[in-house]
């Protein structure tokens, strides 16, 4: 490995690091939850369906008040919770069944 890339990957997971921070309490709330397709309880593999990137963008926005966290729970809760490679399946539309 060059200076370099050591260096790139030192910043990648510094980048890592405050991404995972602002998503600390979607993460909580995804802590006990598992993919309804495969039932994958990886919570950094869980993903909300179909509005995920809303989602997250919105929780980060919001201060961690309940009250400023009901309209993002509301939105979560019409969605699904799924894994990565389920939801790369969902949006090739590939057939699947769900087993919870
Ligand atoms: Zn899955």
């Amino acid at each position: 490995m060059t200076h370099y890339e050591k260096y790139k990957n030192t910043i990648k997971e510094g980048v890592k690091k405050a991404r995972r921070k602002r998503d600390i309490w979607i993460n909580e709330y995804l802590a006990d939850k598992s993919c309804v397709h495969c039932g994958e309880s990886e919570t950094c593999a869980l993903v909300f369906y179909p509005d995920n990137q809303e989602i997250r963008i919105v929780s980060r926005s919001k201060g961690l008040r309940e009250k400023l966290r009901e309209p993002i729970l509301e939105k979560i809760r019409t969605n699904k919770v799924v894994c990565m490679n389920c939801r790369s399946k969902i949006e090739n539309d590939i057939e699947l069944s769900p087993i919870f």
